[in-house]
């Protein structure tokens, strides 16, 4: 989110969300130092797994596109920068291929979305592949309905593997 030139990072992830929304990551993890109590009355949600403090995804702050706590989101949030971004900033893509490769990713993204809500899975509180497998997994789904599903996912998966995670995918994942 920052090392591109900041108006085009800023364009690009206005357009994008994916590192927020629950597409790509289930949670961000709080490091040492930081103040999950603050955070909390910043509205965003806050949760313990074993002695991790984290925040899940979908993120509350993400809003209409923007980060509604930019100045004091999470140090992970800060230092995370997508494959996109990266490439964008050495020169290897421009500004329009980065835009292409959000759009597509956000037109499958809206299919799987679509793909769910056909099947009944409304919880938008979850992160993406956990909605997923809420349906993927369960037989009373026709199979036709779960196989689509699932081909759709990891047709989606590969392209953010591609063009969106970074390796680790320590940043926001435990
Ligand atoms: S995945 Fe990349 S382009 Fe998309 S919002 Fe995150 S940092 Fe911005
Ligand atoms: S705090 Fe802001 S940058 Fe971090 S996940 Fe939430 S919306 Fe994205």
């Amino acid at each position: 989110m920052d090392a591109a030139p900041p108006t085009v990072a800023a364009r690009l992830c206005a357009e994008c969300g994916l590192c927020c929304n629950g597409a790509m990551f289930h949670m961000v993890i709080l490091q040492p130092g930081e103040n999950p109590r603050a955070l909390a009355a910043l509205g965003l949600k806050i949760k313990r797994k074993h002695s991790l403090a984290y925040m899940p995804q979908p993120c509350r702050a993400h809003v209409g596109g923007c980060c509604t706590v930019y100045e004091q989101r999470p140090q992970r949030c800060r230092i995370f920068e997508c494959r996109t971004l990266t490439r964008l900033a050495n020169d290897e893509i421009t500004e329009t291929a980065a835009l292409e490769k959000i759009h597509d990713a956000r037109r499958r993204l809206a299919h799987i979305h679509e793909l769910l809500v056909r099947a009944g899975e409304t919880n938008a509180e979850h992160p993406l592949s956990k909605r997923c497998d809420a349906i993927t997994s369960d037989e009373a789904h026709p199979p036709a309905v779960r196989e689509t599903l699932a081909a759709a996912l990891g047709e989606f998966e590969t392209l953010l593997d591609a063009d969106f995670r970074i390796t680790p995918l320590a940043p926001t994942v435990i």
